[in-house]
């Protein structure tokens, strides 16, 4: 039985958070777990600059920095994962642990989970092939969105082929 799936709810999560700042050794500010909350909720993968403009209406001290530092932090712990960039040259960022598929798409910038994908039977496979103990995993596709293949004259990314024929 492998243990690559944690299935913290997001109190949970962001409580996993908030101690993962703390044996970093950073100064547990309002700002700082207001962060870690904001992450723990979010299914949008935000980011920096998108949770720092969300959370600044409220913590009007709130500094980039602290945005940046924090994620950073979390980053680094395993908490919470890079993304990449979705096309508009910004690192998005994910909080959620348990294994999904996230969709890109190239031409809107939105990133959405897809969740009924068996990535439980891929992790085993990787594990038993590799010999690694798996702590978590980023499966990302890039495409176009439904709804930019609706609005678009040409359904594909100009310049690749589609995937899937
Ligand atoms: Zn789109």
């Amino acid at each position: 039985m492998t243990k690559t799936v944690r299935t913290a709810r997001e109190p949970e999560r962001s409580a996993e958070m908030v101690t993962a700042l703390r044996a970093a050794g950073l100064r547990l500010t309002q700002q700082r777990l207001a962060v870690c909350q904001a992450l723990a909720n979010d299914k949008s993968h935000p980011t920096a600059q998108a949770l720092y403009a969300r959370l600044r209406q409220r913590y009007v001290t709130l500094s980039r920095a602290t945005v940046y530092n924090t994620l950073q932090t979390l980053v680094e712990a395993g908490l919470v994962f890079e993304l990449g960039t979705a096309g508009d040259g910004a690192l998005h960022y994910d909080a959620d642990p348990s294994p999904h598929v996230n969709l890109v798409c190239t031409r809107c910038h939105r990133i959405e989970d897809f969740a009924q994908a068996p990535l439980g039977a891929v992790a085993r496979t990787v594990a038993a092939g590799s010999g690694y103990e798996l702590r978590g995993a980023r499966v990302v596709y890039y495409g176009l969105c439904p709804r930019c293949r609706r609005n678009g004259q040409h359904g594909r990314m100009a310049g690749a082929a589609s995937l899937v024929r």
